[in-house]
């Protein structure tokens, strides 16, 4: 097997720069566990972006993966398939709402809820047509499709990718006042994030989803969450909107919901929301093939099963606590929920970026978002333990 500088050299070879990841690789893993090909091993504490949460091949994952390989794969969904039904009933049970619509990656589900909020809009809300509005909020991230980028806030993400779609208002997050001036007739839908993940893991102010959720109630607008990343027990409940005992009228989810194996996404509402859509009107090849469907059946059941919301919510708290203590003189601010917490650096100090570096030199791979802010997102299998084995070599680069 070729050595690690070697994989790294064929990569930056070949592959479009488009990321910068920390120089290590990885091939092979386990739970919360990551080897190079020299047999070092590092403690992944990203989750790839907070798709793993179940962790690395986790055995249960992995039986149905290969149950489901032997026998059928993809079918398309010009033909029914003995494993989506089954899969989007147990989604919408666990989502509490009444129909579901399989995507790929997270990116395709919230174009696909963009395409459905339009068609609501104009086929039961009564926008004229081409009129209808979607109102995001500034350091949104949903994806990276023109569509997508073209309503970010993020220079980088969309410079020289124009001409964009129209249609999209952005709002300060977490701004009521905000949401309530830019809400009008055209508004078909709110897309936002419970917590902004790629932003820096920024919280918004306490009440602002119930204040959301009240607006686009009084406007007839749907609200439509984006939990790709805080969903599925990320954030110390199964979805984040839980912590302000409110509901969506759309429920966008992707990463984990593929337990880390395969790319499954969907889009969660109500019968007379998706039933807008007629035959042909939308699609993707892959989208609900079995093989992704019977994983994430058995993803869901792990999350359940094994309560990682619950345990998500313990431990990150522990965490935080414990972060407080050893961050303090470097960090501006510790934040989050359950376990996605950012640190943010105080400015002037190390990067971010040098941070994660010397944390991976100590065994912990972590990734900065932006300059200032390392993103910590374990897998949400980890132990009390592994957490303290954690805090030491945090403390060791903080120190
Ligand atoms: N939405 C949110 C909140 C995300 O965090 C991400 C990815 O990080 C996406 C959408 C895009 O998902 P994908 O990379 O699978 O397209």
């Amino acid at each position: 097997m070729a050595n690690t500088q070697e994989i790294i050299d064929l990569t930056e070879r070949y592959c479009a720069h488009n990321y910068k990841p920390l120089p290590v690789v990885l091939s092979r893993a386990e739970g919360i566990w990551v080897w190079d090909p020299e047999g070092t091993r590092y403690l992944d504490f990203l989750s790839a972006y907070s798709a793993v949460n179940q962790g690395h091949c986790h055995p249960v994952i992995m039986a149905a993966l290969a149950e489901q390989a032997g026998r059928i794969t993809l079918t398309s969904r010009a033909f029914h398939s003995d494993q989506l039904g089954p899969f989007l009933k147990e989604l919408v049970e666990l989502c509490g709402m009444e129909m579901a619509l399989p995507m790929n990656t997270g990116a395709e589900a919230v174009e696909t809820a963009i395409k459905t909020a339009r068609k609501w809009g104009y086929t039961k809300k009564g926008v004229s047509d081409n009129r209808a509005k979607i109102i995001v909020c500034n350091d949104n991230f949903h994806g990276r499709t023109t569509t997508i980028v073209g309503f970010s806030s993020d220079e980088l993400y969309k410079a020289n990718f124009g001409p964009f779609t129209p249609g999209f208002e952005l709002i300060p997050y977490g701004d009521v006042g905000a949401l309530a001036e830019a809400v009008d007739e055209d508004t078909v839908a709110l897309l936002v994030e419970p917590i902004q993940g790629e932003a820096g893991v920024v919280v918004p102010p306490e009440g602002y989803l119930r204040e959301a959720r009240r607006i686009c109630t009084e406007n007839n607008a749907l609200l439509m969450l984006d939990e790709i990343q805080t969903g599925l027990g990320r954030t110390g409940r199964m979805f984040a909107y839980e912590y302000e005992g409110i509901r969506p009228d759309v429920l966008i989810v992707g990463k984990a919901l593929g337990g880390g194996v395969v790319p499954i996404s969907a889009v969660v509402a109500s019968e007379e929301i998706l039933g807008v859509f007629q035959p042909g009107e939308h699609g993707s090849t892959f989208g609900g093939n079995p093989l992704a469907c019977a994983v994430a059946r058995a993803a869901m059941r792990v999350l359940v099963e094994d309560r990682l919301a619950e345990r998500s919510f313990e431990l990150g708290q522990y965490f935080m606590e414990r972060l407080v203590e050893i961050c303090g003189e470097k960090a501006a601010e510790v934040r989050g929920k359950g376990l996605l917490i950012g640190v943010q650096l105080k400015p002037g100090g190390e990067t971010a970026r040098t941070i994660c570096e010397r944390l991976k030199e100590e065994g912990l791979l972590c990734k900065e978002t932006h300059e200032h802010t390392v993103r910590f997102a374990p897998p949400l299998i980890i132990g009390r333990d592994e957490i303290d084995w954690a805090l030491d070599r945090i403390a060791r680069v903080f120190g």
